[in-house]
């Protein structure tokens, strides 16, 4: 079966798929993006994505060219079309095609890109040994809330993870920790508590990690929310990450150094085990 993709209101093979030279997505990185989990099949947090993705075409004034329910429908044709049943479905929204220049091109429709990528995100070897990740300094702009295709700071981290060994780049400012170079980064304290940096404009409001920490409370665990430093972050219990394409993910070390005895902690699974119930009764839901 040719992988099928979504382009400006048609599903086609992705060879038949291209994009203008003068998209300015291409030239600017002028654009939105989400990512949404697939899980049996059924979208995951998808109200939630959908409201992110609304915020961030707001923010840099890029119209929305669908409504949520037709979002939602795209998205499970493409899921449908390509036998999805778990993995991740991908699109972005750019301003359009127009000649170079920086100001909006004026009566410029958005261009509209979808893709799936069939993954094994429950049966995840790193959920079962964890990942390590190295600190990076955070070099990206200071509107990170929003979810834009710019993603050169974050290119430059993640294959400087790749090259130290590691499996993710937290990234640092002022001493704290901002994130992950695609992820949410949390610590819990040796008291057993979540630590999480709070939203503001220095980070992406990750969906997953929205969802987790209203499951954490509901599972009567506490969270501080505060930013934590790389020091606090060594010394640590536990590490983990959340994203859409990976849900609860263990770090297991830092720069080297390992987190608690270097195994998995149990609040970790805990969160990941929830986290992972919450997502198929979704499912459940759906069907
Ligand atoms: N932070 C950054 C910088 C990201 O790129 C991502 C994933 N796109 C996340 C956090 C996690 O967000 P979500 O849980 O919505 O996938």
């Amino acid at each position: 079966m040719s992988r099928i993709v979504f382009l400006n209101g048609s599903f086609l093979p992705i060879e038949e798929a291209k994009v203008p030279f003068m998209d300015r997505g291409f030239l600017f990185g002028d654009g939105i993006y989400e990512g949404i989990a697939v899980l049996g099949g059924h979208l995951v947090d998808n109200e939630a994505h959908l409201e992110r993705l609304e915020r961030s075409l707001r923010e840099v004034r890029i119209p929305n060219p669908y409504t949520r329910e037709e979002w939602t429908q795209l998205e499970e044709e493409l899921a449908r079309r390509n036998g999805l049943t778990e993995g991740f479905i991908y699109f972005q929204v750019t301003r359009g095609v127009a000649e170079r220049d920086f100001m909006f091109p004026e009566n410029t429709t958005p261009t509209v890109a979808m893709f799936t990528q069939a993954k094994s995100i429950v049966n995840s070897p790193a959920a079962e040994t964890g990942i390590a990740v190295i600190t990076v300094p955070d070099l990206r702009w200071k509107r990170r809330d929003i979810k834009s295709i710019n993603l050169l700071a974050q290119v430059l981290a993640k294959q400087a993870a790749k090259e130290a060994g590691a499996q993710e780049a937290w990234m640092v400012e002022d001493g704290f920790v901002t994130e992950g170079g695609s992820s949410s980064g949390f610590i819990v304290t040796k008291e057993g508590r979540i630590v999480a940096r709070p939203l503001s404009n220095a980070i992406l409001p990750g969906i997953t990690r929205q969802s987790l920490l209203a499951l954490s409370k509901e599972a009567g665990i506490e969270l501080e929310e505060r930013p934590f430093t790389v020091e606090e972050a060594c010394d640590a219990a536990e590490a983990f990450l959340t994203s859409a394409s990976n849900f609860v993910l263990p770090i297991v070390s830092i720069d080297g150094r390992p987190i608690g005895n270097g195994k998995p902690g149990p609040v970790t699974k805990k969160l990941r085990a929830i986290y992972i119930r919450m997502a198929t009764a979704q499912r459940m839901a759906a069907e």
